[in-house]
């Protein structure tokens, strides 16, 4: 049986301390830190989303600062909005949620966002930062994917690192984080000729396709760590990119879905925006460094 990587319980214990961290540097600060997330439209499942990470913020003393635009909002006044909370000073983080409606390009309002605000880790100065090597906000998921597999004394340096899907959102930054720990990483995508092949030479293998049950027993050696980033609405429950039924049985770690990536997505989130608060107000980030990639 399989070691099973408990993305929850991992997330439940960075909440404690970055709720320690907060009750501690309150009083230097003089405010509590603060999170925007920007939500345009009423796309169903950002809704959940949003919620979800609202929460997360009043369990651990974070402010939520957040706005929801209708869909029919002109870009110019979504833009208005950022440069509006780039400038206020109790803002420490600020998140636009994706999706967002038709009519309206994420590029340039990522691009608008503060990047010492950059709550997801996605903007083009941040991305560059991380290929760089230089410190900055991580995207939320393949930070909250090293966090996981670092806590659970999973070898990284020199394992044979498979990280399937290549989206800005967590494939590339994935691949970046995991050489940057002295993995020797493997890119696969919608066009890699004979994935299991591929797949299968992974001590470490990193899903993230947006393709149910895409990784079955075939695709994994016997003994590998398997993360599974993919999470699928099926038959009235969720299930991820990899077949775990069949894969369980033959890997030496694997993620669940639900309970394993997603809750620490959202405490990457909470990391990212604890960090830009301390960073503001000239406080050391000592206690969270381990977390940081
Ligand atoms: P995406 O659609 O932007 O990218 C998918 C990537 O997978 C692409 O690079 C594509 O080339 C590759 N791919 C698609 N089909 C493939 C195939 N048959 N073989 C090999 N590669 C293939 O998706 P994304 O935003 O990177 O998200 C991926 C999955 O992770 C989705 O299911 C998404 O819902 C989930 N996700 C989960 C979390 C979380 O917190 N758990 C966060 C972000 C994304």
């Amino acid at each position: 049986m399989a070691h099973v990587l408990d993305g929850r319980r991992l997330a439940a214990e960075i909440e404690r301390r970055l709720a320690a961290v907060i009750a501690e540097a309150l009083d230097a600060a003089g405010r509590a830190p603060g999170l925007a997330v920007l939500r345009v439209g009423d796309d169903p499942a950002s809704g959940v989303y949003v919620a979800n990470k609202e929460k997360a913020c009043a369990r651990v003393g974070i402010a939520s600062l957040g706005e929801h635009l209708a869909a029919a909002t002109p870009a110019e006044e979504v833009l208005a909005v950022i440069r509006r909370l780039n400038d206020d000073p109790a803002v420490d983080g600020i998140l636009l949620q994706l999706p967002l409606p038709a009519g309206l390009v994420e590029g340039p309002l990522l691009a608008a966002i503060d990047p010492g605000k950059d709550a997801d880790g996605l903007h083009t100065l941040n991305l560059g930062r991380l290929l760089k090597g230089e410190s900055g906000p991580r995207s939320c998921t393949p930070a909250g994917v090293m966090a996981l597999l670092r806590t659970a004394g999973i070898p990284i340096s020199g394992a044979r690192a498979v990280v399937v899907g290549r989206s800005i959102l967590v494939g590339k930054p994935m691949a970046l984080m995991l050489q940057a720990a002295d993995a020797t990483v493997t890119m696969a995508h919608s066009r890699t000729r004979q994935l299991a092949e591929v797949t299968r030479t992974a001590e470490l293998l990193v899903v993230a396709a947006g393709r149910p049950h895409l990784i079955g027993a075939e695709h994994v050696t016997p003994g590998t760590v398997v993360v599974d980033v993919g999470i699928h609405r099926r038959n009235g429950g969720l299930c991820g990119d990899v077949d775990h039924a069949r894969v369980e049985p033959i890997a030496a770690a694997i993620t669940p879905v639900p309970g394993g990536v997603g809750p620490m997505t959202v405490a990457m989130l909470l990391v990212n925006t604890v960090v830009a608060w301390c960073r503001r107000h000239g406080l050391a980030t000592t206690a969270l460094a381990d977390l940081l990639s």
